[in-house]
């Protein structure tokens, strides 16, 4: 066995350590557990426990951790060490069952948009035992979801989970109708594709907006951005690459299946693809991923950025959510197969998903909106606000034939029924050339392009889950009582096909173009998180996750709530940063130039020479007009900052962030940007694009 097949997965507590270390009967019921969702009783923990505390303590571990995900959409641990004190003043090392399955963080800070009233402040972390127990840091770490003593789901994993199961439930209906019988549930599965930048941890350092807000709020374009696209295609740099071994192997002891590592567009821009996996696994992995890039960064005095948007005019960064669905016996169900059977069950997946996109725009949108990732969507270098899908040329025409009882390809004038006929072959590769587009169909699944780069892939995953088993439900209502099912099949996918191919886009979603035709054809255009947040509480998307137990209104609200609410405070926290850098940093620092400049000139002047002072004169003129300007710039802003707590609605205030607040950095950015031209390079407080972007040799 070569080395990395012997150490994969040596922190995780896998089938192979469980087979090993549980008596037989304990992993026959755990294995039930974990296939069936099947509750964990209490004895049987506690011999899992017992096992797993061996397990970890002989890996060096001594703490152990509900590992959970809050609604804010990063992870959250709180580390208790297995010693229980006995006689002697001697500890032993305990961990029972209860202590597995069942746990109380006390987690009143962490955000739970008033579901969890501060008088009830416990809420209870329970052990998500389809997602194996790992050892970070020396701490055997749980992966839990989070509730409160009234079973509101306070996290993303608990809402993923129900997504999950309401999908198979639906999918389930549907492909026994096409005779699967041998089928138990079926799973959705997503591969993460994640884009992050590496820069020096000294340029960072010198950058208060990138400490406390992760982006650049200042910064002049550099003579040489990502015009040459050298990077995309060029070698990894030495220091980049140790990164990438180290990151590949500390993710492989973890059992996470990092599979593909390149350099991206931008400079210093790179990307990980894992293999997909199921779909809890794969959130809770890329939480672990984004987590070790940042952290092995540092080691190699490096900083990963995994911030949307840091620089202006470079790319930012996304994550795209390939996504798919899998019978339990290995079946891909966005796989068109071979035969007419096949064909036509691959047909009603597509139309389902074709009608849920549609449908449920507003929630694809919302399940990427954050502060960060407004200044991607529609900036003409990331998929545009508005959802669309691509299919490709073939499958299109295709779905047209089908729809207008047309016959598809010029050999022989046979219409296409569905169930009857096989598909003709479309290629694979055909598809996957359009970069533009929101959701594209890549031949055996869906890449949804949207997400960006520091989310938790969860909320898409709720949002497509659960929309596409809705319409799957629709679909397998009227397909049970069929009285003709070929007939009714071939009527559901047509209609489908007529009422919802306005969502179907094969063109340059980049184009201005499409932005007027999306309008044309009643598509959603919401542009910023605060235009459509609101949209959560609809009276059909309150209905869809009631019908299918995923969030409740309340838990809607607070979703609501929160997503509006660190939209304000990430801009709020960017405000105070970029003033704070314009008052200590940015204003002295010009003054102290044209302070220099004035002695310069003044010295000329005293030669009595006649000396030509223009340099001198005409950009002290200049830079007193810029500075100022900039000064009024950020009275105003100050001011307006003085007005933001005036708020009761947390839309409103998101609209007052965005529209004053975040127009008001802008606008002072600007100012700055072009005195940062004007000053001399040594009296500019900060690194520039160039020594950032270019930092890592
Ligand atoms: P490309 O984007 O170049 O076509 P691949 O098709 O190999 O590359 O895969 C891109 C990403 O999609 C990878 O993370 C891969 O694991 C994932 N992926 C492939 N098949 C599926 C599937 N059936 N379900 C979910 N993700 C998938
Ligand atoms: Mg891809």
């Amino acid at each position: 066995m070569d080395s990395v097949s012997k150490y994969f997965g040596c922190e995780v507590f896998n089938d192979t350590v469980m087979k090993k270390r549980l008596p037989p009967e304990t992993y026959n019921l755990m294995q039930r557990t974990i296939k069936n969702g099947k509750h964990l009783e209490l004895g049987l923990a506690n011999g899992v426990a017992n096992a797993m505390k061996d397990w970890a303590i002989e890996k060096g571990a001594t703490h152990y951790t509900h590992w959970f995900q809050p609604m804010t959409g990063i992870t959250a641990e709180k580390h208790d060490s297995f010693i229980s004190p006995v006689s002697g003043g001697k500890v032993i090392m305990e961990f029972s069952g209860k202590e597995l399955i069942q746990g109380e963080p006390d987690a009143s800070s962490v955000p739970s948009g008033g579901l969890r009233a501060t008088f009830e402040a416990r809420g209870y972390t329970a052990w998500d035992a389809t997602s194996y127990a790992f050892i970070k840091d020396n701490t055997l770490c749980i992966p839990t979801a989070f509730c409160s003593y009234g079973g509101h789901a306070l996290d993303k994993k608990t809402p993923l989970l129900r997504s999950m199961q309401a999908l198979s439930k639906q999918a389930l209906r549907v492909i026994k109708l096409f005779g699967n019988e041998d089928v138990n549930y079926v799973e959705t599965t997503v591969g993460a594709e994640q884009e992050y930048f590496l820069i020096d941890k000294s340029v960072f350092d010198k950058r208060k907006d990138l400490i406390y807000t992760g982006r650049t709020l200042f910064g002049a374009k550099p003579p040489k951005g990502q015009e040459m696209d050298d990077h995309y295609f060029g070698t990894i740099k030495p220091r980049v690459l140790e990164f990438m071994k180290e990151l590949d192997e500390e993710l492989w002891k973890l059992g996470i299946l990092a599979k593909t590592e390149h350099n991206e567009v931008a400079p210093a821009q790179h990307e990980l693809a894992p293999i997909f996996t199921t779909t809890n696994i794969a959130a809770d992995h890329n939480q672990l991923t984004m987590e070790l890039m940042q952290k092995i960064a540092k080691k190699h005095d490096m900083v990963c950025l995994l911030h949307e948007k840091p620089f202006a005019g470079v790319n930012g960064s996304g994550k795209h959510n390939n996504w798919s669905l899998s019978t339990d016996t290995g079946k891909n169900l966005l796989n068109p197969g071979d035969t007419p059977a096949q064909n036509a069950q691959f047909l009603l997946f597509l139309c389902a998903v074709i009608k849920a996109v549609d449908e449920y725009q507003d929630l694809l949108r919302i399940s990427v909106a954050s502060a960060g990732n407004d200044h991607r969507l529609g900036a003409n270098e990331a998929p545009p606000a508005i959802v669309s899908i691509f299919l490709g040329t073939e499958l299109s025409e295709i779905l047209e034939a089908i729809e207008h009882d047309e016959a598809y390809g010029t050999k022989e004038k046979e219409l296409l029924r569905v169930g009857v006929h096989t598909l003709p072959k479309f290629p694979k590769d055909s598809t996957d050339r359009n970069r533009t587009s929101p959701f594209a169909f890549t031949g055996n699944k869906f890449e949804f392009r949207m997400l960006g780069s520091s989310a938790s892939i969860s909320d898409a995953n709720v949002m497509l889950n659960t929309s596409v088993a809705e319409e799957l439900k629709q679909f397998a209502d009227v397909l049970e009582n069929s009285s003709d099912f070929e007939k009714d099949l071939h009527e559901i996918i047509k209609t489908t096909i007529s009422k919802h191919k306005r969502i179907i886009f094969n063109g340059n979603g980049y184009d201005d173009k499409w932005v007027e035709e999306a309008e044309r054809r009643g598509l959603l255009n919401l542009r910023s998180t605060p235009d459509c947040i609101p949209y959560l509480l609809a009276d059909k998307n309150v209905k869809l996750f009631a019908d299918h137990k995923v969030y409740s209104l309340e838990e809607l609200r607070a979703q609501c709530d929160i997503q509006l609410e660190v939209y304000c405070k990430v801009i709020n926290i960017e405000a105070l940063t970029l003033l704070n850098m314009v008052n200590k940093d940015i204003l002295p620092a010009v003054s102290d130039f044209i302070e220099d400049l004035s002695r310069a000139y003044n010295q000329k002047k005293q030669t009595g020479l006649a000396l030509d002072m223009k340099y001198e004169e005409e950009l002290i003129k200049e830079l007193s007009a810029l500075c100022g300007q900039l000064y009024e710039k950020k009275l105003t802003l100050e001011s307006s900052m003085e007005k933001k707590d005036r708020f009761d609605d947390f839309s409103e205030e998101a609209r007052f962030f965005r529209d004053v607040i975040f127009a008001g950095m802008n606008d002072i950015r600007q100012t700055v940007d072009v005195l940062e031209d004007k000053t001399r390079s040594s009296v500019w407080p900060y690194p520039t694009y160039g020594a950032i972007l270019f930092s890592v040799k």
